[in-house]
């Protein structure tokens, strides 16, 4: 049996017993965390009982019905606020109406919807009545959306057939048994939903540790992996970040400027300002609403308190100049998902005037791991981070490379365990060191005092401008063109998107015109299978590629 941090998991037991206070128990906890036999998946607030959209909504409505929720910021640029009982009202009704269509608690749903207040409609409805939302970006491709329908296998899609800005839609995939597809941009859909405008559906209490959510991410393999959220414990922990961590008011306006398909915008697009009653900016992706002159005008004109987003759009931002708006409303900008360099970091502070944070985070975590101002990092609260040699578990020494750690338990908040595969979860993260489990981030790290440096992924995952990309997914759209014989991607650095695609290609032997042709093929490809993201900055032909006696390429040879 392995042994616990001791006095690291007794302390952080009171706190987050004290945490939970916050929220509403329909049927008290006992125990804060329990172990899953002697594995690495824990339990938090296992015996109670509790709803993520009561806490969101009903539990605000006393003394905070007309507040905003919601504003939202359209793809024209137009601004529609939504108040804490209209959000309420709207859950509702879509609650009668998927739950008239059969959903019920544990079924899945997918959200492949733009980022209008819909989206979190959507969201919280599932919530309410116990299903589990599967939300998916908002620019996803045909390929990525079949995969992760086949992968959790909904019972209902939600999807709109309207652009609404958006550069091309998916091809939604209506083969499945026992699934019903709905198209929210259509009349009868529109019809459906206003039978059920004045019903109130009861929440369905869960126990804490049930799922609330699955979010896919990209992985090595090229099969993207569903983390399972939990119910209680991701509510407690969110609440608790904008605490601890944020440090936030009760008066703010958050806006966090990724989608809701991307874990940012999952738990503080969405979940975490309404947890707190705050008020969420929910802003579509288009031309006018784009990084930029634009997002500055929106901040001043709704009064944005904090704002949430990567630093390859505060480098696209820069393109355009200082702000040509006043930003003495925002508080903080927060900077996660990517490396930050220390030019942005200059940029926001001098030239915005903003107080800037640096954090790091995973989907798998659901809030962040590491925080801190510049790129030297520490643990956030209740959290233990450690740099290791990954051959040897010993702890690396300060300023060499190695492997971060989350020592013992990642908290509440975090994935629960992967979609139907407990094995890959425990096999792929956690380790054992010095008698705890550690969750391994597969992030190189180095110390720097008691601070921690991230240099990024030890596996192959491209961010593109705060998009991921795995190295398997554009090698899997290319492996079958004509004329290729081996393709490796890898990154390769950009002034603005931060990392774009290199590619190294083998071929039969070409003409110099037909090289140029295949490079044609190859970027046509990449923008079908893989999105506008993913073409190449550079293509090298080689007429070999280093592999390791194992028949793996050396990525990093290719690198150098
Ligand atoms: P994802 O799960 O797609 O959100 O990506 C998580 C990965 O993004 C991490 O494992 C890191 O490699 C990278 N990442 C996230 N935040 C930061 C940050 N603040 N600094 C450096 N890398 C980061």
């Amino acid at each position: 049996m392995l042994t616990a941090d001791a006095e690291g998991e007794g302390l952080n037991r009171v706190f987050w017993q004290q945490e939970a206070q916050h929220l509403h128990w329909q049927y008290p906890f006992e125990q804060v965390v329990k172990y899953v036999e002697d594995g690495p998946r824990r339990r938090w607030f296992p015996e109670g009982k509790t709803n993520l959209c009561f806490n969101a909504l009903d539990r605000h409505l006393a003394l905070r019905a007309d507040r905003c929720a919601i504003i939202h910021r359209d793809f024209c640029g137009e601004t529609h606020p939504l108040s804490y009982r209209e959000l309420w009202q709207q859950v509702n009704a879509l609650s009668s109406l998927m739950a008239e269509w059969g959903i019920r608690q544990g079924d899945r749903v997918l959200i492949a919807l733009p980022m209008t207040p819909l989206a979190a409609v959507a969201m919280l409805a599932c919530t309410r009545l116990g299903a589990i939302h599967v939300v998916v970006y908002s620019s996803i491709t045909s390929d990525a959306l079949a995969q992760r329908v086949q992968a959790c296998t909904p019972a209902l899609i939600l999807h709109h057939s309207d652009s609404r800005g958006r550069e091309s839609l998916p091809t939604i995939p209506t083969t499945a048994e026992n699934m019903r597809v709905v198209d929210t941009a259509s009349a009868a859909y529109v019809k459906q939903l206003a039978l059920h405008m004045d019903r109130h559906v009861p929440c369905v209490w869960l126990s804490s540790s049930e799922p609330s959510h699955i979010l896919f991410t990209s992985g090595t393999s090229g099969v993207p992996k569903g983390i399972v959220r939990d119910t209680g414990g991701y509510a407690v922990a969110l609440l608790a970040s904008l605490r601890h961590l944020f440090n936030l008011a009760d008066d703010e306006i958050f806006f966090t400027s990724a989608d809701i398909g991307w874990v940012t915008g999952h738990s503080y697009g969405i979940y975490a300002p309404l947890l707190a009653g705050l008020t969420t900016v929910m802003c579509e992706s288009s031309a006018v609403n784009a990084p930029g002159q634009n997002w500055w005008h929106m901040v001043a004109e709704l009064g944005i308190t904090r704002m949430l987003t990567i630093a390859g759009a505060i480098r696209l931002a820069r393109r355009q100049g200082p702000p040509r708006a006043s930003l003495t409303s925002l508080r903080t900008l927060y900077l996660a998902g990517e490396p930050l360099d220390e030019s942005t970091e200059t940029w926001v502070r001098d030239v915005m005037a903003v107080s800037c944070e640096n954090h790091y985070w995973q989907t798998e975590s659901g809030w962040p791991l590491l925080a801190g101002q510049g790129t030297a990092l520490s643990a956030v609260f209740s959290r233990s981070a450690e740099v290791i040699n990954p051959l040897n578990g010993e702890a690396s020494p300060e300023g060499e490379t190695g492997m971060l750690i989350i020592k013992n338990t990642l908290g509440p908040g975090a994935m629960l365990t992967l979609w139907q595969d407990d094995t890959q979860h425990d096999q792929r993260y956690w380790l054992q060191h010095r008698g705890q489990w550690c969750y391994a981030t597969h992030d190189c790290a180095i110390r720097q005092g008691n601070k921690i440096v991230i240099q990024g992924r030890m596996d192959d995952v491209i961010n593109i401008g705060g998009k991921r990309l795995a190295t398997a997914e554009v090698e899997n759209a290319l492996g079958d063109l004509p004329g290729m014989v081996e393709v490796v991607a890898n990154r390769t650095p950009h002034p603005l998107l931060g990392e774009m695609v290199a590619l190294f290609v083998v071929t039969e032997a070409l003409t110099s015109t037909q090289q140029a042709l295949l490079k044609q093929e190859i970027r046509k490809r990449l923008v079908e299978r893989c999105g506008r993201h993913a073409l190449p900055r550079r293509i090298h032909f080689r007429y070999q590629l280093p592999k390791t006696f194992s028949g793996k390429f050396l990525r990093r040879m290719l690198l150098d």
